[in-house]
């Protein structure tokens, strides 16, 4: 008797306990089995011993069998409701699957810590916030009038929309009004925005018209308030979520509308770990929730122009800005007589350059100190030329700081205040610029490229461009590109007002074709050439890339295994993927390490990430040593 009943028992624990699959954020490209004798959701958190560690894993189906005998069963449940939504999920997968990046590694960077963490998924502040409108004192244009109906139309299927305006034409008015009628229905509201564009301003702005709940989700917040902003998300209360390029990846149950601000801008692509690119992704997320999405710039990449042309995305143009305001002036100033920069010496034309980098060290004056930019190492001036020992050393061009100082001897009665990354790398350093730039007084702002960002800086009136010339100059094929850009961006700022401003460039190649376009303002027209351009050459987005990266400290290894890789590569059987490399990247040597990078090139995207999967599938044939650190990129951009 008592025998028969331990065998029952026995046999009552074997039946209940059921095989779970999961993912774990590490870099391996597979899912991992695990015992379970609980319930427990698709999209749940469990606790689960991994080597000797324990990590918090997602749960992705119910299993009867395992290929693994041994099994470990998982240490807790940490969700009873599942956490991610199968439409989320479904996003997920499809990201992994494209980008070939480790499931595990894609969903933890989904979440936010404390969630990655195991910590409880309950919100610890719920602000019972109510904002406060401000009415609205004009009218729509005809063309902004135009693109709000259209977008509207679809408002329940797919469709991608480019909202092509001139900086200040209105095209946040556009977001605002679209988002408020979504917003009347119940739906909920995906906004991304560059880094650097993610301003209390903005935030301002749709709390002010929209009457829901607006979360932003930035680096700046604490791990509480990103956690509240994903569960309000979540839980369908944020009816607004503004945010850089992670938040692509918030779980929104009545998402009616993506979009994209800014699209154009480099800060969307992830260039660490998972290189995802936001805006690329938009256009699947919207997919998948079958609604709009808003591509917006004054800009448009050349990705985003050939959509047009493929009619894969409308374009809607506001071409002029309301009221009053003008575009500005621009000129150029001849540059071809001036010398050059960094500290060198005027007798034998030595130059301070990074012992560990392939680059120039540049002068700091109110430091006194050499500093490498890409690897940080800062040193001592040389009192005299290590190269010829005379007292000949100069320091030429400047850097943001020198020319602060500059301006400060010429402007002594002018506040000067300086964006660039070190100063603004503190938390709200940035915020507190903008705060002081809009208060009225008179400034003058000097910066590098994060100026030219979406700010609506009013009363601006001139505008100086130093040191265009690298981007004429540099191997990138999308150096132009990005240049173009960057102008229309920054000549965008002056002169939003009543009067016309002024652009001034300083260059020393006047004659290059990109001024005559940048003159008169013609983003577009210079595009198509480029554009046109790519079609020839079969670069992107008239082809599509992959880029596999690898570096050491000993440079012969990162060549090496790029040369097995590359073996490998030839050896599959797809004639119209290009193998190009390795080669050294254009920056070779960074911080002691050696890069070297293969190009995989291929009219037909299909082919391309077919060759992709069988390389994953034939790696273990490649033994890399361990010293090689590499990495996959797809749809690289530099
Ligand atoms: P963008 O997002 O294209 O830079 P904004 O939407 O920020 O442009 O508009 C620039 C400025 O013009 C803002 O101050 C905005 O309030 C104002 N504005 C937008 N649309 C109109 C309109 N139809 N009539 C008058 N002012 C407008
Ligand atoms: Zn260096
Ligand atoms: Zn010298």
């Amino acid at each position: 008797m008592n025998i028969d009943k331990i065998v029952i028992l026995s046999l009552k624990h074997f039946t209940l306990s059921s095989i779970i699959e999961v993912a774990i954020p590490v870099p391996l490209h597979n899912t991992f089995d695990y015992l379970c004798d609980q319930k427990v959701s698709i999209g749940a958190r469990v606790k689960v011993p991994f080597g000797q560690k324990k990590v918090t894993a997602i749960v992705l189906s119910h299993k009867q069998k395992s290929d693994f005998e041994k099994l470990r069963p998982v240490e807790k449940v940490l969700d009873q409701k599942s956490l991610l939504s199968k439409e989320i999920l479904d996003f997920l997968f499809w990201s992994a699957k494209y980008y070939h990046h480790p499931l595990g590694e894609v969903l933890a960077s989904a979440l936010p810590k404390n969630l990655r963490e195991g910590k409880p998924a309950d919100i610890k502040k719920t602000s019972a916030h109510k904002n406060t409108l401000s009415p609205v004192t004009f009218d729509a244009t005809t063309e902004q009038k135009k693109a709000i109906k259209s977008v509207l139309k679809s408002e329940n299927n797919f469709h991608g929309f480019l909202l092509h305006g001139v900086t200040g034409s209105g095209k946040t008015e556009v977001y605002l009004s679209i988002a408020q009628a979504l917003l009347k229905k119940g739906r909920q509201i995906l906004v991304l925005v560059p880094e650097i564009g993610l301003t209390p301003q903005m935030i301002a702005r749709f709390e002010e018209r929209v009457g829901a709940k607006v979360v932003a989700v930035h680096s700046q917040l604490n791990e509480t308030q990103k956690l509240d902003a994903y569960l309000m998300a979540k839980n369908g209360e944020a009816g607004v979520v503004l945010g850089t390029r992670s938040a692509i990846f918030t779980p929104m149950p009545n998402l009616g509308l993506v979009i994209v601000d800014e699209e154009h801008d480099g800060s969307f692509k992830q260039q660490t770990s998972f290189r995802y690119s936001a805006r690329d992704l938009s256009f699947m997320r919207a997919k998948l929730a079958n609604i709009p999405l808003i591509l917006g710039t004054a800009t448009p990449s050349l990705e985003t122009l050939k959509n047009v042309v493929d009619r894969k995305l409308t374009r809607l143009v506001l071409s002029s800005r309301p009221g009053q305001a003008i575009m500005p002036e621009v000129n150029l100033i001849d540059m071809r007589n001036q010398t050059a920069e960094a500290l060198s010496c005027t007798d034998c034309d030595w130059k301070a350059e990074c012992d560990r980098c392939d680059s120039a060290l540049i002068y700091h004056h109110q430091i006194n100190r050499l500093k490498c930019h890409h690897c940080g190492i800062e040193k001592m001036p040389e009192p005299t030329c290590p190269s010829c020992h005379q007292k000949t050393l100069r320091v030429l061009g400047y850097g943001t700081e020198r020319l602060e100082e500059n301006l400060e001897s010429y402007f002594p009665d002018t506040t000067i205040i300086r964006i660039d990354r070190d100063t603004t790398r503190r938390k709200r350093a940035f915020a507190t610029h903008l705060e002081k730039i809009n208060s009225g007084e008179p400034c003058i702002i000097v910066g590098t490229q994060m100026l030219s960002k979406g700010h609506d800086f009013s009363n601006l009136s001139f505008v100086g461009i130093l040191d265009v010339d690298v981007g004429l100059l540099s191997l990138d094929f999308r150096a132009t590109e990005h240049l173009a850009q960057l102008l229309i961006q920054v000549s965008g700022r002056a002169g939003r007002s009543d009067y016309q401003g002024e652009v001034s460039i300083q260059t020393r190649y006047p004659n290059h074709k990109i001024f005559n376009f940048i003159r008169s303002s013609q983003y577009t027209k210079y595009a198509s050439t480029l554009l046109k351009e790519r079609e020839k050459t079969e670069l992107p987005p008239y082809s599509h890339q992959a880029l596999i990266c690898a570096n050491s400290k000993n440079k012969n290894n990162a060549e090496k295994f790029l040369n097995e890789v590359a073996e490998l590569l030839n050896n599959i059987d797809i004639d119209s993927v290009e193998i190009w490399g390795p080669v050294p990247a254009v920056i070779e040597k960074k911080a002691n390490y050696y890069y070297f990078n293969l190009y995989l090139q291929s009219i037909n995207r299909n082919q391309l990430h077919r060759v992709i999967k069988t390389f994953y599938k034939h790696l273990e044939k490649i033994k890399v040593s361990s010293s090689v650190r590499w990495f996959l990129d797809v749809d690289p951009v530099d």
